[in-house]
């Protein structure tokens, strides 16, 4: 049997939904409020647990070709001091997938090609929507009505529409902390050009990730960098000042800190306050799944979010399938496969969440001597305990 599957919103999560249902042959139309779909940030590390849901959807070639190898991770101190240098190789057969650092606009560019401009319309913005066991419609701001037989709402961290499936509002939460990102030509002198390197110290962090060429041979190399700081909330956001804000920040810290920050290009760096929402009760409502940060906004500080948007599309389209298949009646089966989403997901990505805020914490300073603590066991850091970490949350998601 095939659904009328009504995607709102074209990021990452909700291009993933939409391919996903595609490959079982639904019918799908993704609705995105903006007109022209520019992704905010300079790039992403898709871990092995995303990439394999790439793989499954038919992108994992591109996506590797696309992005950066990411063989080692070094921790140094503040001033350039080495703490740890280690290779992620063992990880990577241990998962049997590689991580893939690769530019959020490639990401975006090849979900989109592949879902198909003819099944993707901008500037749709949806308000609303009604449900119950035989139907769902869609409002949208112009007066527009659709009907659907599944409604993926996949509208971002500031969700309109995840406060009425969860039938309560839902704040987002500041972390604590802001985060600087831009992509800048890879150099030996900035950090070793398979290495992802993060400088720690004074609760900040400077990250350097080698992203390749975007998979064109003759194109320069480039790192993926960020600086965090801790700050209060709502501190002034002024591209002309993104340096001067930086040397203040970083003052004293290593030359390749300060080469960084006198070559990133303002105009392509984006400054974002990180939130998160606590982790939520349900995902679902009568014919309608939530995904991706409207579910689940978290701290960057594992590199999982877009992962787990991966994931829940990924589920989700199974789910779904699996119990047109098992159940006779098509009421029934949605009403079944949106629960086995709900069980399947509610638990893995609230954890997460939690996890995340946690390693934000330590990360930022919220509490000195654990900061402090974290610092000292990178010194000692051979790389094992850092590898079990990343590897549990990947062979914990749907595809091992
Ligand atoms: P979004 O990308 O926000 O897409 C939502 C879409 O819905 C948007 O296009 C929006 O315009 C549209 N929309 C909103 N409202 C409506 C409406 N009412 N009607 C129609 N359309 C609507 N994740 C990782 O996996 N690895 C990382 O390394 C990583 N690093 C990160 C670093 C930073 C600094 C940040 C902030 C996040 C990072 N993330 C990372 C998280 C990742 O960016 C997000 O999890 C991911 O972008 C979420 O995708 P999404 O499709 O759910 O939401």
């Amino acid at each position: 049997m095939s659904l009328n599957v009504l995607v709102i919103g074209a990021g990452m999560g909700g291009l993933s939904a939409a391919l996903a249902f595609q490959q079982h042959g639904h019918r799908v139309t993704v609705m995105e409020r903006v007109e022209d779909i520019r992704p905010i940030g300079a790039a992403i590390s898709l871990w092995s647990n995303g990439v394999k849901v790439m793989h499954q959807l038919g992108l994992g070639t591109t996506i590797e070709r696309l992005s950066g190898d990411m063989q080692r991770m070094r921790y140094l101190r503040h001033d350039g001091e080495l703490l740890s240098d280690f290779s992620l190789t063992p990880l990577y057969e241990d998962v049997e997938q590689r991580a893939c650092p690769i530019a959020r606009a490639a990401l975006q560019q090849t979900l989109f090609d592949a879902v198909g401009a003819e099944h993707i319309e901008l500037g749709q913005h949806c308000v609303d929507y009604v449900s119950n066991a035989d139907g769902v419609t869609a409002f949208f701001a112009d007066g527009r009505q659709v009907t659907a037989d599944l409604l993926v709402v996949a509208d971002g961290t500031h969700s309109k529409l995840r406060n009425k499936i969860i039938g309560r509002p839902v704040e987002r939460q500041y972390v604590g902390y802001v985060n600087w990102n831009v992509r800048v030509q890879a150099t030996a002198e900035l950090a070793p050009l398979d290495s992802w390197d993060q400088y720690v110290g004074e609760s900040k962090r400077v990250s350097l990730m080698p992203m390749g060429t975007g998979g064109n041979a003759d194109a320069e190399q480039e790192f993926y960098c960020f600086f965090d700081v801790p700050l209060p909330a709502n501190t002034p956001n002024e591209p002309a000042r993104y340096r001067e804000e930086l040397r203040e920040h970083f003052s004293g810290w290593s030359d390749a800190v300060q080469t960084l920050i006198e070559h990133f290009d303002s105009a392509r760096m984006a400054r974002v306050e990180i939130h998160d929402i606590e982790p939520l009760e349900t995902l679902i409502d009568t014919r309608v799944a939530l995904l991706g940060d409207a579910a689940h906004g978290m701290a960057p500080d594992l590199g999982q979010g877009g992962c787990q948007a991966m994931e829940d599309a990924w589920v989700l389209a199974q789910v779904v399938q699996k119990a047109l298949e098992d159940v006779p009646t098509p009421n029934e089966a949605l009403r079944q496969a949106l629960d086995n989403y709900n069980t399947a997901r509610v638990k893995r990505v609230g954890e997460i969440v939690a996890r995340a805020r946690t390693r934000a914490q330590m990360i930022h300073g919220h509490t000195p001597a654990l900061t402090q603590n974290w610092y000292d066991e990178l010194s000692r850091e051979d790389g094992q305990g850092v590898r079990e970490g990343i590897k549990k949350t990947i062979l914990g998601g749907p595809l091992g």
